[in-house]
């Protein structure tokens, strides 16, 4: 099958779904198999790609021989950094327009590695895929090669995805009538979904809260989840034993083998790999680590939605007031686009006189260094996964605040399972946020919490230490990659 010859390296490539939330943890696992050898090619479609490539500084990008960038087109328009792209659109862009281009760049690759007389260029040798980028399993099966599937959530997050046929076939999906989104029917519990106890309806990703059978993207994740089966492998951006229960059912499951590799952050960071090639869509804004630099310890709230929410200016307005009523210092990033149409709002806000006095706003951050900043004391969030990871890592507590998608499923954990946060239950109201925001500053529960999320930081540490879970995973991966004859 499989046609590495003895002298060629192993060829990785690579294909995030075209989002930043993607594309990290994605060029985080490529590094590492780049650190053990193997020659790495890294595709984004043109979307990500003309944004990556904008936002971020050409020596940053240069001085990883074996590490090429490759792009393919995805019928997507070109995008100043302001706009906002409807996640839907981009989702259906992608399946429709990129197979075809994906397996034409392969078929090159290889063409180019038999023509090159050194053994510097070698075919193909494995694909990893994001999750949602199941079209790459056509090329895979073409080609002959295996297919790592990575899926970008948590384990909760995925598990969830894999159950969607049974809620479907229970009855749980759709739901009956519109009414049951207000009423309190989201807070039945569920207790049949394999290593999750007592999750209710609302901790399952957004996708379920709906009366159309037809809802297209329940439908898609629900047909993304179930063509993992036919992978070669499975890697999850988490560490077992944050994740015992849920990782010991997904086993019984007969899904192919499941690699947890993470945080890969924490052990990437010691590579030369580590610093190199940026994936910033946007421009980092370095001042906001010398403003926290003048701040005292732990007393500073961090607060960012991530790369693809958008909010209403009511929301905003909110939040604004809630930060500023709860009188403790605030980093927040507002993104380009955050606020759909433009972010002019905030500029014209009465809050704006406030901000100047105890907050920083910045519109991208290194957020993964800020986290780690020791005048950070907790972060507002939408609990995307590699947020809530960024978190972890830097044993940081949080407030979590959902939008969409598996984001509920991380909150519940984060705050039911891990304790290391405290959840905004529906809408942003500025007395909660007041509330919540002096709690995890100031108050006990902010401190147990904050107790809470060093020790999975002590435990996420331990995951990535040589000889143990998430480390040994990672061996047994590039063992499996490196066989002559997959
Ligand atoms: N991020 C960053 N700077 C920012 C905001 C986010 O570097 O100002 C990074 C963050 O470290 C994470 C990713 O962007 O790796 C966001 O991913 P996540 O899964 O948390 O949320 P998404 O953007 O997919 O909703």
């Amino acid at each position: 099958m499989g046609s590495l010859g003895s002298t060629k390296k192993p060829h990785a490539v690579f294909m995030p779904f075209p989002g930043q939330g993607h594309i990290n943890p994605m060029l985080k696992l490529a590094k590492l198999l780049h650190n053990k050898g193997f020659y790495i090619t890294f595709v984004n479609t043109n979307f990500s790609h003309r944004r990556f490539f904008k936002a971020t500084e050409p020596l940053a990008l240069g001085g990883l021989p074996g590490f090429q960038f490759e792009s393919i087109p995805d019928g997507l328009p070109s995008m100043d950094e302001d706009g906002t792209v409807d996640q839907s659109a981009v989702a259906k862009a992608t399946v429709e327009v990129c197979p075809a281009h994906f397996a034409a760049l392969l078929l090159k690759l290889n063409e180019r590695s038999v023509s090159s007389s050194s053994n510097d260029f070698p075919p193909v040798s494995c694909i990893v895929s994001d999750g949602m980028m199941s079209f790459t399993q056509e090329t895979a099966n073409e080609l002959g090669v295996p297919l790592i599937v990575f899926w970008t959530c948590s384990a909760c997050g995925f598990m969830c995805y894999l159950q969607f046929p049974h809620l479907e076939e229970s009855g749980l999906f759709p739901l009956k009538d519109e009414n049951d989104l207000k009423n309190g029917y989201l807070e039945k519990p569920v207790n049949s979904i394999p290593g999750m106890k007592d999750v209710r309806l609302k901790d399952f990703p957004s996708f379920i809260r709906t009366t159309d059978s037809n809802q297209n993207k329940f439908h898609f994740f629900k047909e993304l989840a179930q063509a993992t089966y036919k992978a070669s492998a499975i890697v999850l951006n988490t560490f077992d034993t944050f994740e015992t229960e849920v990782l010991e059912a997904m086993k019984l499951l007969l899904l192919p083998p499941i690699y947890t590799l993470g945080p890969l952050q924490l052990w990437l960071n010691n590579t030369k790999e580590g610093d190199t090639l940026k994936s910033n869509m946007w421009k980092e804004d370095q001042e906001c680590l010398k403003w926290l630099d003048s701040k005292t310890p732990k007393s500073v709230v961090y607060v960012n939605f991530g790369s693809v929410i958008t909010m209403e200016p009511e929301q905003l307005n909110e939040l604004a007031w809630g930060l500023a009523n709860s009188n403790q210092a605030f980093l927040w990033v507002i993104r380009p686009g955050l606020l759909g149409e433009s972010n002019a709002v905030l500029e014209q806000h009465e809050f704006a006189s406030e901000m100047k006095e105890r907050g920083f706003i910045a519109s991208w951050c290194p957020q993964e260094k800020v986290l780690q900043h020791p005048s950070i004391g907790g972060f507002l969030t939408h609990s995307g996964w590699n947020s809530t990871l960024d978190a972890v890592c830097a044993g940081v507590p949080i407030i979590s605040c959902p939008f969409f998608a598996e984001q509920y499923t991380n909150c519940r954990y984060s705050c039911i399972e891990w304790g290391i946060g405290m959840g905004i239950d529906g809408n942003i109201k500025r007395e909660e946020v007041e509330r919540l925001v002096r709690e995890l500053i100031e108050g006990e529960k902010g401190k147990k919490m904050k107790e809470k999320a060093v020790e999975w930081r002590e435990r996420a540490e331990e995951a990535t230490r040589p000889g143990a879970s998430s480390y040994m995973n990672f061996e047994k991966l590039v063992d499996y990659l490196r066989q002559e004859d997959i």
